[in-house]
């Protein structure tokens, strides 16, 4: 069993690794990302605000997250585009600082990891979700490389989005990643530092590939 843990800040291009990790090595990955940004799409849809703390226990007790076959249901719904808006972005952020929410997730994503290989990857996933990794990476970028490859993403999916508009909300969201008191974004003892800026995609799965296959 091997379970390799990514953290970083947003856009660092850990989901892409992740991803295309787990296929190689043909493992299951969990974007964990995804989840606070189901429960932030669910929180808007249902309009309950980070302060209602009645509203929000009950609706963290009526939530079933789930990944299969690559998608993300909600509820038993397909939400995987409803969740990749900037708006869903600053909605998992918000809802991300809270303890409840943290709680419900992380109890969810260690289930989800029981006692088989993945990768996983988010903000805590090497410190809180899985501590005990047998690899964990903290991948890395420039804010301004961050935001440009965001903007090409979305724009590629034909969305109409502004350059300058996504840097703010990276570093805005970096910002609350690292400073929330609840669990802050930040580099487990034992993690490999990857700073991605002058990394392509490839090279750091290779990396990643490489290192696992020692331990396999
Ligand atoms: O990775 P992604 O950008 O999709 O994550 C959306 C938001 O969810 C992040 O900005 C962060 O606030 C939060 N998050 C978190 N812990 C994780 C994964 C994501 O706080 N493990």
């Amino acid at each position: 069993m091997i379970r390799i843990a990514i953290d970083g800040p947003s856009g660092a291009g850990k989901s892409t690794a992740a991803k295309a990790a787990a296929k190689r090595l043909g493992i299951d990955y969990i974007d964990t990302g995804a989840m606070y940004r189901a429960l932030g799409y669910k929180m808007k849809m249902n309009g309950v605000e980070p302060v209602e703390d009645e509203k929000l226990a009950r609706l963290l007790e009526d939530t079933d997250i789930d990944f299969r076959a690559g998608d993300i249901y909600l509820d038993g719904e397909i939400v995987n585009d409803k969740i990749r808006t900037p708006e869903m972005s600053m909605a998992a952020s918000a809802c991300s600082a809270l303890a409840s929410v943290r709680k419900k997730l992380v109890k969810l994503q260690q289930a989800m990891a029981g006692r088989k290989s993945v990768v996983m990857d988010g903000r805590d996933i090497g410190t809180v979700v899985l501590p005990d990794a047998e690899l964990k990476y903290f991948i890395t970028a420039s804010p301004e490389e961050r935001a440009m490859r965001r903007f090409k993403e979305l724009k590629a999916k034909g969305q109409d989005v502004s350059y300058d508009k996504i840097l703010s909300e990276i570093i805005e969201r970096d910002h609350n990643d690292t400073t929330r008191d609840v669990t802050p974004l930040r580099q487990a003892d034992d993690a490999v530092l990857l700073d991605t800026t002058e990394m392509t995609a490839e090279e750091v799965v290779n990396r990643i590939c490489t290192d696992a296959c020692k331990m396999i």
